[in-house]
């Protein structure tokens, strides 16, 4: 099984636009929603939610006031202001657990926190796994983790030779999780000097995990001297440009009518092709 992750370093880039568009060439196929803080790719997809399993990746102090004496040792010791002689006011809490091991009575215990939900939904090529963070929830990693965990569970289960991820931008934890064990990441840049800086941290980040990566430029055409540059430099690191998109206002109406970006456009469509079977080579190396 083959498990793509498509990055940027930051959201906007068309990650999720690409990754919906090589998944198009897969007849079946895992998708796998990693931004679990603004996952949109069910957007491009046509997705019926199979099932929904609730997550719990925190932990939250309950305090039984029958032991507790009012020493008020937690009250001065969080310093959220989220406990008040034994009685925690959870949206106010961090979780950080102090008060459980301030706590000289034993008064406080930890329960697990609903954090969030990891669903499987159907599409037409396969199972779709998703996640969503709750409200103030934190914790978007160990979501992350889990979703892949459970995404490559039904690739090996339903004898998938891939799995896409839709990852998260940045390069903290979330992103951390979703690039771990990948065989390869295609990172999506643009022609910008915002671009090209995020393009140079999340290649030192799959160096450091030791996950092969490639690059697609996108919006090349905005600027081509930048572009030219961006190119330059994905050179000079022994980087593959697996492809170049150009500047469409059809990927922007194909979002909006929810479907992928190439399906009525034969430039676009081309576009996405060699990208994808750049990427197959790869792989194949
Ligand atoms: S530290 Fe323990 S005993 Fe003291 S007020 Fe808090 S919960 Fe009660
Ligand atoms: S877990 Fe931390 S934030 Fe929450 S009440 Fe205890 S000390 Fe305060």
């Amino acid at each position: 099984m083959h498990e793509l992750v498509v990055l940027s370093g930051k959201g906007g880039t068309g990650k999720t636009t690409l990754a919906a568009s090589i998944g198009s060439y897969i007849d079946r196929l895992v998708f796998a929603d990693a931004d679990v803080d603004a996952p949109n790719l069910h957007l491009l997809l046509e997705t019926k939610l199979i099932e929904e399993t609730p997550f719990y990746g925190s932990r939250k102090p309950v305090s039984d006031l029958e032991r507790c004496t009012g020493c008020g040792l937690c009250t001065s010791l969080c310093r959220y202001g989220a406990i008040v002689n034994g009685k925690v006011d959870e949206h106010r809490c961090e979780g950080c657990e102090f008060c459980y091991h301030a706590c000289p009575e034993q008064a406080i215990r930890l329960e697990e926190a609903l954090s969030g939900h990891i669903n499987v939904s159907g599409t037409r090529t396969g199972p779709f796994v998703h996640a969503r963070l709750g409200v103030a929830q934190e914790n978007s990693g160990k979501l992350v983790s889990s979703l892949k965990k459970k995404a490559r569970e039904i690739a090996q289960d339903g004898d998938y030779d891939f799995m896409i991820v839709d990852g998260p931008p940045g390069i903290g934890c979330p992103v951390i999780a979703s690039i771990s064990g990948a065989d390869l990441t295609v990172i999506v840049t643009e022609p910008t000097a915002a671009g090209l800086h995020d393009l140079e941290r999340v290649l030192d980040l799959a160096a450091h995990f030791e996950v092969p990566a490639v690059v697609c430029l996108n919006k090349y055409d905005l600027d081509p001297k930048k572009a030219a540059e961006v190119e330059h430099f994905c050179h000079e690191k022994g980087v593959p440009l697996v492809g170049r998109i150009r500047f469409s206002p059809e990927v922007v109406s194909a979002q909006l009518e929810g479907r992928v970006p190439g399906d009525e456009n034969a430039l676009l469509r081309g576009q996405f092709t060699k990208i994808w079977k750049n990427i197959l080579k790869r792989l194949d190396a």
